[in-house]
């Protein structure tokens, strides 16, 4: 079948091999390949209602105007597109003209969102070479090679070639239904193939975060990484150490929430990426329990994933950074501290320190925190005390962070059990559940360790 498709694209290729015009800006005659429709058979009904107004506006007013990138791959994988890209040859300006409800957005890298009710159309303007492009508002690359401002605008080839993969490089049509491939893209996904356009190293240099890309779309799309895109990687993983933290916050947050979370975090591993991003990952998955929690908890958000549930990313970097903040716990229980200021120290601790190479978003590292503080209050089944945490806004997740640590072994069964229990239950036969005041006491912990950090102290 693959085969099959493979010759079709082959031979249109061959059929078709009068090049493509595009005159973007004159100058150029591409040498893009053509794909009719009977032969990609992208079904134009998969494409969203902004995607196809957007395009028919730019068109409309004279532009050019493609869906482009990962919704046009995902289409000939037979995968509904989550988002829809668009390149054209008009500028954010002329753009955002055009569409009442739009506005330019980004420095690093300028385009404009178009906005339709609930869907949002990222525009961008081709892009070209950077070379020879001395105003600083529009190029500026850094020692390593690194660019640091991508905003050089140029025709749909030069637009082309500076994507990163072959399969990231192609271009549809909604107006003709053709796709134009100037990489041979559509032969690398039959093929399962994913391929960096041009020297691999030179393009990690310029973009490291390009390596994380490699993994993560190789593992959610199950292409095989080409072995010259592949290579180079552990070699240039420390590159990852000059990308702004907000950007790799960014990348990683959609790796882990790709639905193949567990694919990508071994993947990260094996290319030798994940040293100085989550730190956890070095240590916790070495230990057997903390290995288990991780898994556990990613293995439960590609499920959720792929139901189509809702995952919050406070709640995944909370079990990603657990074992770090338990490890922080015990140090600082240790040096005599209680354990509820304890837990507080180690977790500043943690999210400070992941902070320097991953910022995660304020918002979710305020619930990482909270899912966190609440841990030792599962410990308190006597009195009003269990009562007060059902209310809590944030129980349900907390309840939930609870259940890993006791599916992964790190706390007994019959704790998970017994909230279960207690929140199910109605009436009268949560009163029953509830334990004696005496032995229920948080207490007993915090004395035990008292005792043993008044021993140390003394
Ligand atoms: P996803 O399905 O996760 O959205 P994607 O490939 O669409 O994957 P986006 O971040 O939405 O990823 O990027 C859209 C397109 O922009 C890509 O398909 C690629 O053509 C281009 N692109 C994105 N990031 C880079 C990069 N770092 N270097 C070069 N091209 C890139
Ligand atoms: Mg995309």
């Amino acid at each position: 079948m693959i085969k099959k498709l493979i010759q079709r694209v082959f031979n249109s290729g061959k059929k078709q091999s009068k090049q493509a015009s595009l005159k973007s800006d004159g100058l150029t005659t591409s040498n893009a390949q053509r794909i009719a429709s009977k032969v990609h058979r992208i079904d134009k009904k998969l494409l969203s209602h902004g995607a196809l107004k957007t395009t028919g506006g730019l068109q409309k007013a004279g532009f050019e105007a493609f869906v482009v990138g990962g919704a046009v791959r995902d289409l000939l994988l037979k995968r509904r597109p989550k988002d829809f890209d668009i390149a054209t040859n008009a500028t954010p300006e002329q753009v955002n003209r055009i569409f009442r409800r739009s506005r330019i957005i980004g420095r690093r890298f300028r385009l404009v969102h178009v906005i339709f009710g609930e869907e949002t159309i990222e525009v961008s303007t081709f892009r070209g070479s950077h070379l020879n492009e001395e105003n600083e508002s529009r190029s500026k690359i850094a020692d390593s090679g690194r660019i640091l401002r991508d905003n050089v605008f140029g025709n749909q080839e030069e637009d082309a070639l500076r994507r990163d993969f072959t399969a990231n490089a192609l271009y549809y049509d909604p107006s003709t239904e053709e796709v134009l491939d100037f990489h041979q893209g559509v032969a690398d996904i039959q093929a399962g193939v994913l391929r960096m356009i041009g020297d691999p190293v030179t393009r990690y240099r310029e973009d490291p975060v390009r390596m994380l890309r490699a993994v993560r779309l190789s593992a959610k799309l199950g292409l095989a990484i080409d072995k010259a895109t592949e290579d180079p990687i552990p070699k240039l993983a420390d590159l990852l150490h000059d990308v702004p933290p907000s950007r790799l916050f960014d990348e990683m947050l959609k790796l882990f929430l790709s639905g193949h979370a567990i694919e990508s975090a071994v993947a990260l591993r094996k290319h030798g990426l994940h040293h100085g991003l989550l730190p956890l990952l070095d240590v916790v998955l070495e230990q057997p329990i903390g290995a288990k929690f991780v898994n556990l908890a990613l293995k439960n958000t590609d499920t959720r994933v792929n139901e189509g549930k809702p995952v919050s990313p406070g709640f995944l970097f909370a079990t990603l950074l657990w074992h770090e903040v338990l490890v922080a716990w015990q140090k600082y229980e240790k040096q005599g501290n209680r354990p509820m200021p304890a837990l507080h120290m180690a977790m500043t601790e943690v999210a400070d320190m992941q902070a320097e190479k991953l910022a995660i978003h304020k918002r979710y590292s305020a619930t990482m925190k909270e899912i966190w503080g609440l841990q030792p209050r599962f410990e308190m089944r006597a009195g009003k005390r269990p009562f007060g945490l059902l209310e809590h806004p944030r129980y349900r997740a907390a309840y939930d962070f609870l259940l890993l640590r006791c599916q992964s072994g790190e706390i007994s069964a019959e704790l998970g059990d017994w909230w279960t229990a207690f929140a199910s239950a109605d009436g009268e036969k949560r009163v029953d559940l509830l334990k004696p005041e005496t032995t229920q006491k948080p207490r007993r912990r915090r004395s035990r360790r008292k005792l043993k950090s008044a021993h140390s102290a003394s």
